[in-house]
């Protein structure tokens, strides 16, 4: 199995060298990791991320970790990059002379508000949750739309500290959902959300089947900011992908998707590209 969101030190709010990650990885039993670490050039998130003169030593460190590591374990390299209208061209050019494997996108940040962190929400307690959501929706809209993203990361993130929107968002996510299987993007199951307030995947249970339903493909993710979070949740998450009648997860190399298979045994590359998600 592979496990496609796993963050390092660098981005300042994890523990752990890349070694120690692939460690846990290869003692997982997964045959590929990727490390998506954070690029955050928003002015609040700045601390959070690794800053864009380490990218060089980021890619060059899992590079040679890969090289390192071939008989063991296949280790990618991508970065897990906010969008943030403001900063959106920059990061294009600080990504764009490296050959990542893939670029996940996220949004943590609502205006100066970031919403994956505890003290931001609850200074916005009082806020309706809807609000909230509302911002955050458009925001991923245009993310699609602005940025060249492989995966869109934690798609129900706005759930993370246990307040939900208001049943008419499933309409709201409904049409996103119809423009990422339009534009052919992966979603990633994040397995995080059981350590938080959330209990339960990004997306929840009824997204992911409409994922499935408008061919959508997932990848699988711990979101590890500890090297023993690797692969957290794993057997639970490959049961609901399996379960909800997917066979495939996405993988990628130099931007380009394979699919790896969710229900042999071995779990190795069955398909390259062009197939439909299953
Ligand atoms: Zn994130
Ligand atoms: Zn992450």
């Amino acid at each position: 199995m592979i496990d496609y969101h796993v963050h390092t030190s660098l981005c300042n709010h994890a523990n752990g060298t890349m070694d120690q990650y692939i460690q846990n990885a290869i003692a997982a039993g997964l045959t590929e990791i990727c490390f998506l670490d954070h690029l955050t050039l928003h002015e609040s998130g700045k601390r959070l991320s690794m800053t864009p003169d380490y990218v060089p030593f980021y890619y060059q460190s899992a590079r040679q970790l890969a090289h390192t590591y071939k008989n063991h374990i296949r280790i990618k390299v991508g970065l897990e990059v906010d969008y943030d209208p403001a900063n959106a061209d920059a990061v294009k050019r600080i990504i764009a002379p490296f050959d990542f494997d893939v670029i996940g996108g996220s949004v943590h940040f609502i205006d100066k508000i970031n919403i994956v962190s505890s003290k931001d929400t609850e200074a916005r307690e009082n806020e309706c949750i809807d609000v909230i959501c509302r911002d955050y929706l458009l925001l991923l809209d245009e993310m699609i739309d602005n940025m060249d993203v492989d995966i869109i990361c934690h798609l129900d993130i706005i759930k993370k500290f246990g307040r939900r929107p208001s049943a008419e968002f499933e309409k709201k996510f409904d049409e996103l959902l119809s423009k990422i299987s339009y534009k052919g993007l992966t979603i990633e199951l994040n397995t995080s959300g059981y350590n938080h307030k959330a209990n339960e995947f990004y997306p929840n249970t009824s997204l992911l089947k409409k994922c499935h339903e408008k061919n959508i493909r997932m990848t699988i993710g711990s979101d590890a900011h500890q090297p023993q979070q690797v692969a957290r949740y794993f057997d639970k998450a490959i049961n609901l992908l399996v379960e909800t009648g997917y066979c495939y997860v996405s993988a990628f190399t130099r931007r380009k998707l394979h699919e790896i298979s969710l229900t042999t045994s071995n779990h190795e590359i069955l398909k390259i590209q062009n197939g439909g998600a299953s």
